[in-house]
């Protein structure tokens, strides 16, 4: 039991309702002390301030930051961090599983130092739901559930077994097993609490500290639960790894755009078109790296599962959140979904007692920018071919899509030639037969027709919608009229189904939507991302193979949040976003060059057309079944004991060991190399000389282009790896299921087949030009791996640089992007502009991040990869954002210098640098703490 601290005079008693009272650290008091003006600030300010006046000890979290805070100025240069200590951290399996390696590798360490391996365990809570390595390999019948679950266990029996040591290695550590749903989806409807509490001694008497529920996850989508009023967002494993250890989250103090919110849904929109349109909008107003709060009437009568779905896509709209404050229809969910009813009489009064209990109204907040949404304005919508920004409204789909298909490369199309458009194939299938052999009952084998825009996968996937019964019950809907009416889905569509949770599957049988949904092909497949993620799983052979002989612009439709090239499936290259029903009815259509507020969506029974709005559900209907969706028993039963009712997972063994045994022949943990050479000493800050050019990029490139979660072709450096330890390919599973082993991750980065090396014009995939001189056997300037060129340049101990354009590192949160940068040698990223979390991540694994100044980039500046390049200015008395030299040396000597600006942001940032990453400056200061400290460690 900690003695609450009290350096603003701010405790106070609240009522629980209960006849009991607790305490908290009450914001309004601030306000009356005098310290800022607490009540105009925005709701996430407040909730962040509360948590650092909470943790203000002097030490990690100092006085200056409470004023700062409460003091926060709408318009203000942002120059100061915010050091935000989180209630909790949840994790999913892709990073959840290296952050273990990570932690376990850091327990190695400290005992090779000869300290205590337990100094490191986690501080705060920490859940990890295991959703990202189911795959849809079977699909399309009854058993597709059972026989993907089958092969998961089989292909990550190790790593399930390695997350069942740290079970049992870490006392705050827990795992919800798979089979389960997908992680944003069990935060909202399980692992949230809305208010937390602890054991405390308050004037020296014994009480329950209450404080809001906040957390960071390693998933870009932990934003999702700022539907429920909580301040989350996604970091790299890195930073959680930090946070679980102790150390606050530093961010610079955001800017807050509030998005007013006014009027409500019309017929045939649903929360999926708003996110959509949110999501253009706020690209469109600039808000990365902002808060983003609604307000207003509009976002008031809005039930809390439509406010996750928008909250869900911040990450796609660019904002670090987008809170919908806590009002009634949080308390309503909390009770809907089985939270119990003290609890929920807690939750209201502590958001009462802090002023931060309801939707402000306009003029009640002082934000940044304040932006207006009608939501009747909103119209049904779709977003792609390649970003989730570029929102299409639906009758504009399919001149769209025939504009893309001929657009240059270069303007974000396909580049195909007008006589092409037309043309098509016939691929004989057998329906639904995937590698693993799933069939689909209601329609028989045959011939389809290939050609561009043919739909060829149609996923109702995403936590983004699978945690909104009003889209479900939509797809539900909608599937039924088609049934009704006779309608087929073509057999050239993989359609799927993959819910967040059991409790959509309870709702769908409940209501009888399911059977319908069958009927057309969208069986459950799993409970996890799947799709959303890139696990669609193979297609049938004979249509990958036409795919590929024709190059042919195939379509996905799904109800996820990211369709980047390659993400959703290798062989599809145009992916659209769109709400379940919609998916539903793209796959009965089986193309997406139809506009289908004027073309049917196919024939009935009778060979009459049907259209989209014969079969599309009225709002009315949905609001008829959403009782069903919502039954506190139902995530009771659901939630209570799922690892016993998870027999497979059981039967998994556990290693038992406060430090982990690795075993040097496993391809799926190894420890990675961040802490073999570990001394407790830093460096110094130094310049960088005569780097190379590893890859010269264009804008907007990916975290999967760097570091893919995807499949693992065979002739990739990784594929060469695994079969020379005698894995077979059909074994190798994903990229994102190897983050567990560096050597995996190492070879796979940049490796994504679709990247573009501008050193290497007219190419896609991981290669570039080689000019390493005494580590290479090949000639200079020859076209080998990136992998292969980085090694070489290792060997002779030259540096390497990657150059960029606009958005580096854009897409989920991915410390193995950063991680692998890291282990191939490569000391400094210039790019036009970083995304958020990958910019952090850099720095977390120490490679510099550099910002080339306005108007200024590769392609300004000539370079074709045979320059050589110093980075000028760096020293021990590097500030934040300084501005650094880069001075390039072209092949025939003319030597040219611009200015840069040094994107480490804030001053603990320079520390973690200067240690070589985060990871080693805590260890370092848990190895200082650690008894036998005053030992002399090697190093
Ligand atoms: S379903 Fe998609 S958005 Fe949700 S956690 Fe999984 S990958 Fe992320």
């Amino acid at each position: 039991m900690s003695k609450a601290q009290d350096w603003f005079g701010t405790l106070r008693g609240f009522d629980l309702g209960n006849g009991r009272q607790g305490a908290l650290y009450a914001l309004p008091q601030l306000e009356k002390a005098g310290v800022g003006p607490v009540s105009r600030l925005p709701v996430s300010i407040r909730l962040v301030l509360e948590s650092v006046l909470r943790n203000c000890d002097g030490k990690r979290v100092l006085e200056q930051h409470v004023r700062a805070l409460a003091n926060w100025k709408p318009n203000a240069a942002r120059t100061e961090e915010i050091p935000f200590v989180v209630a909790r951290i949840v994790l999913q399996d892709f990073t959840g599983v290296p952050l273990l390696v990570d932690l376990a590798a850091m327990r190695s360490a400290l005992a090779r130092l000869g300290r205590d391996p337990k100094r490191v365990e986690p501080l705060v809570p920490v859940d990890l739901v295991v959703d990202h390595s189911v795959q849809v390999d079977y699909y399309g019948t009854a058993e597709a559930l059972t026989k993907n679950l089958e092969l998961e266990f089989k292909r990550n029996r190790e790593r399930y077994e390695f997350l069942k040591w740290g079970m049992q290695a870490f006392e705050t550590f827990k795992v919800v097993p798979p089979g389960i749903g997908i992680v944003h989806q069990v935060n909202l409807e399980y692992l949230a609490k809305g208010v937390l509490s602890c054991p405390s001694t308050v004037n020296d008497q014994p009480s329950t500290l209450f404080y809001p529920d906040t957390l960071v996850g390693t998933d870009s989508h932990t934003t999702m639960i700022n539907g429920l009023g909580i301040v989350g967002w996604g970091v790299g494993g890195i930073e959680a790894e930090a946070g679980m250890l102790g150390q606050p989250v530093y961010f610079l103090t955001p800017d807050v755009v509030g998005v007013n919110l006014t009027g409500a849904l019309r017929e045939g929109v649903t929360a999926t078109d708003v996110a959509l349109t949110v999501t253009q909008m706020l690209r469109k107003a600039k808000v990365v790296g902002k808060f983003v709060e609604y307000f207003g009437p509009g976002a008031a009568a809005l039930p809390v599962v439509d406010r996750a779905t928008i909250a869900n896509m911040a990450p796609e709209y660019g904002a670090t959140l987008g809170l919908f404050p806590v009002d009634e229809e949080c308390v309503k969910y909390l009770r809907a979904t089985g939270r119990s009813e003290e609890h929920c009489r807690i939750y209201e009064n502590y958001y009462r007692a802090q002023g931060l209990f309801g939707i402000p109204k306009r003029g009640e907040i002082d934000y940044s920018v304040e932006l207006e949404l009608d939501l009747g304005t909103v119209v049904p919508s779709v977003a792609g071919p390649k970003r989730p920004q570029d929102r299409i409204e639906l009758p504009n789909l399919k001149r769209e899509f025939l504009a893309a298909l001929t657009r240059p490369i270069t303007e974000n199309g396909f580049g195909r030639a007008a006589a092409e458009v037309g043309k098509s194939f016939e691929v004989a299938v057998k329906t639904g037969l995937p590698a693993g052999g799933g069939s689909r009952k209601s329609v028989s084998a045959g011939e389809g027709q290939l050609r561009h825009g043919s739909v060829l996968i149609a996923a109702i996937t995403s936590c983004t919608n699978t945690s909104n019964p009003s889209v479900m019950l939509a797809a539900g809907l909608l599937a039924k009229k088609a049934v009704e009416r006779g309608l087929q889905v073509n057999p050239l569509v993989k359609a799927s189904l993959a819910p967040g949770s059991r409790v959509v599957t309870d709702y769908l049988n409940q209501t009888g939507l399911q059977p319908y949904l069958d009927q057309l092909g969208f069986n459950l497949v799993g409970y996890g991302c799947m799709t959303c993620i890139g696990n669609s799983g193979p297609l049938p052979a004979p249509v990958d193979e036409a795919l590929s002989k024709h190059d042919v612009v195939a379509a996905s439709v799904l109800s996820g949040n990211r369709n980047f090239e390659a993400r959703v499936h290798q062989s599809i290259k145009a992916n659209f976003l769109m709400s379940p029903p919609l998916v539903v009815a793209f796959a009965l259509a089986g193309r997406v060059d139809v506009d289908l507020s004027r073309e049917p969506v196919g024939q009935g029974k009778g060979g009459e057309d049907v259209y989209l709005k014969d079969i599309w559900p009225s709002l009315q209907e949905v609001r008829e079944l959403m009782h069903t969706a919502l039954k506190p028993e139902v995530f009771q039963r659901l939630y209570r004991d799922f690892v016993g009712q998870n027999p497979k997972w059981n039967e998994i063994p556990v290693k038992a060991g406060e430090v982990y045994q690795w075993d040097a022949g496993s391809t799926y943990i190894q420890e990675p190399p961040f802490f073999q050479e570990f001394g407790v000493q830093p460096g110094e800050i130094r310049e960088i000389k005569g780097a190379r050019p590893l890859a010269i990029f264009g804008d907007s490139v990916t975290t999967d282009h760097i570091s893919p979660a995807a499949s693992i072709r065979k002739t990739s450096p990784a594929g060469k790896y695994l079969i020379e330890r005698g894995v077979a390919v059909e074994d190798f599973n994903s990229y994102g299921s190897r983050r567990g082993n560096d050597r995996v991750m190492t070879r796979g980065t940049f490796a994504n087949v679709r990247i573009k090396n501008l050193m290497v014009p007219g190419t896609e995939g991981g290669v570039t030009r080689c000019f390493a001189g005494k580590g290479c056997e090949c000639a200079p300037g020859e076209t080998v791996s990136i992998y292969d060129a980085a090694m070489a340049y290792q060997k002779e101990g030259t540096p390497l640089v990657v150059i960029a354009g606009q958005e580096y590192g854009t897409g989920s949160s991915r410390d193995w992007a950063a991680k692998g940068t890291a282990l191939l040698g490569v000391k400094a990223v210039v790019a036009q502009s970083f995304e958020r979390i990958h910019r952090s991540n850099l720095v977390g694994m120490g490679v510099l991040p550099l910002q080339f100044k306005e108007g200024t980039n590769a392609q300004t500046l000539k370079l074709d990869g045979t320059e050589t390049f110093d980075v000028l200015g760096l020293g021990p008395g590097l500030k934040p954002q300084q501005e650094l030299s880069l001075r390039l040396t072209r092949a025939n000597g003319q030597v040219e210098t611009v200015p840069v600006t040094c994107r480490i942001d804030t001053r603990i940032e320079i520390e973690y640098y200067r240690h070589g990453g985060i990871l080693p400056y805590v260890l370092r200061q848990l190895a200082a703490q650690s008894p036998g400290s005053e030992a002399t460690a090697k190093g």
